[in-house]
């Protein structure tokens, strides 16, 4: 069962920065204002966050950066190759996306970084003019690539194209990030399984941490903050508490523009990965953005946002798109199901999205099963409305001030079948 007593460490030190904010003009939160009333005056902002207003841990605010504002808690659809699959940039952001995330194992393989730059980065090359945020590539070198030699340096690793060998190293991976030009970009990691000996997570944490410090003195040197972009280091420890306060402390001694939370939704389970939310989140800076990697169901984000988190990326709403399921108010529902074949309704009667005011239930049940590309594109261009519209309602209730109230009875609805 979801539980929903949300934490309220460090709002004590939260609401005292508040306060101290408007008397003594050295907070976080005053020179996030001046920054954000320069921008408004014509200079630009690199990355400043700002709280509006918060219920417990949940909060909601938004990120101003040189190529756009976004809207937090916010949810980054997934562009691994350079494309947000079966959708145009365009309708990605008429689904209300601020920012997109792209993989760099994925760009370094194919198109390739160097060849990235020359073409004038990944904005240009896709078409999506908005922010972007790249993960290092370490997860996913892990995850897919062949034969790797993990050492103090980096991964040694063979291509899963092609066999082609690479080694990634917080400094190529910065170098790499910074060629594709993201906006936000990720400090370099290792995510070891969580079911490993707690010796080997406290080992790969504490490697993570000098790759973090790498990473931040690689992305200094290539004048990152100069071009616009911002840097976050990932939070390490797997489910234990007392190696996520070491990484935390870690990363707040090196200090980044946001702090990911990281080797989580790696199949420990929602009740042993909120158990954790409960104390990373109070172990982060409460004055930066805390970002949630790879999750997740919609339940997952709304427990999250309870928790503390201000940003997500999954693969979700688009693989699901793929797959024939649908993420609606009403809870996930799949297409092939034999009951939609002459359902005439809404994908979701509660969705105002381009595929739920015109077509129905059954023609998506058809074009499901015939293995239509335009199935797959229709449900997708919901899926990641829906993720939005999720986003946006819950910005909405912590605006005013009822967001417990309001995850209750999304959660009813949402479980009600
Ligand atoms: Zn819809």
């Amino acid at each position: 069962m979801i539980s929903y007593t949300y934490m309220t460490c460090r709002m004590g030190a939260w609401k005292a920065a508040l306060s101290a904010a408007t008397t003594d003009g050295h907070s976080p939160l005053r020179s996030t204002g001046q920054a954000l009333r320069l921008s408004a005056a014509g200079m630009s902002t690199r990355f400043a966050f700002t709280v509006h207003a918060s219920n417990g841990m949940a909060r909601a605010g938004t990120i101003a950066m040189r190529r756009g504002e976004i809207r937090t808690p916010a949810f980054m659809p997934v562009g691994t190759a350079a494309t947000v699959k079966a959708m145009k940039p365009q309708a990605v952001r008429a689904s209300g996306a601020d920012i997109i995330l792209a993989n760099t194992y994925h760009l370094m393989l194919r198109p390739g970084a160097e060849r990235l730059a020359r073409l004038g980065g990944l904005h240009r090359f896709m078409n999506w003019p908005r922010p972007i945020l790249t993960d290092s590539g370490g997860y996913q070198v892990m995850s897919l690539a062949k034969l790797r030699r993990l050492t103090e340096e980096g991964v040694e690793f063979r291509s899963h194209l092609d066999g082609s060998r690479h080694m990634l190293t917080a400094e190529r991976s910065i170098a790499i990030q910074r060629m594709i030009g993201a906006d936000i970009v990720m400090a370099f990691d290792e995510c070891p399984r969580a079911d490993r000996p707690l010796a080997e997570i406290e080992a790969s944490m504490e490697l993570s941490m000098r790759w973090a410090r790498r990473s931040r003195a690689a992305f200094d040197e290539s004048g990152g903050e100069d071009a616009g972009a911002a840097l976050f280091g990932i939070q390490q420890g797997a489910l234990d508490e007392g190696l996520r306060r070491r990484s935390a402390d870690a990363l707040r001694a090196v200090g980044f523009d946001g702090y990911a939370i990281g080797g989580l939704a790696v199949g420990e389970g929602q009740e042993a990965m909120f158990a954790t939310l409960d104390f990373a989140g109070c172990q982060l800076p409460a004055e930066a953005p805390r970002y949630l990697m790879g999750v997740g169901k919609p339940d997952d984000l709304v427990g999250a946002v309870g928790r503390g988190v201000d940003m997500f990326d999954c693969v979700l709403p688009t693989r699901s798109g793929r797959n024939g399921q649908a993420f609606t108010w009403g809870g996930p529902l799949n297409l092939r199901n034999a009951r939609f074949a002459e359902d005439a309704g809404p994908l979701d009667p509660r969705c105002a999205c381009p595929t739920c005011a015109d077509y129905s239930r059954a023609y998506l049940h058809h074009l499901t099963k015939a293995g239509e590309m335009l199935g797959a594109m229709l449900l997708t261009e919901h899926n990641l409305a829906f993720y939005q519209q999720l986003m946006a309602a819950m910005r909405g209730a912590i605006e005013r001030g009822i967001f417990t109230d309001w995850a209750a009875g999304f959660l009813r609805d949402y479980n009600a079948r």
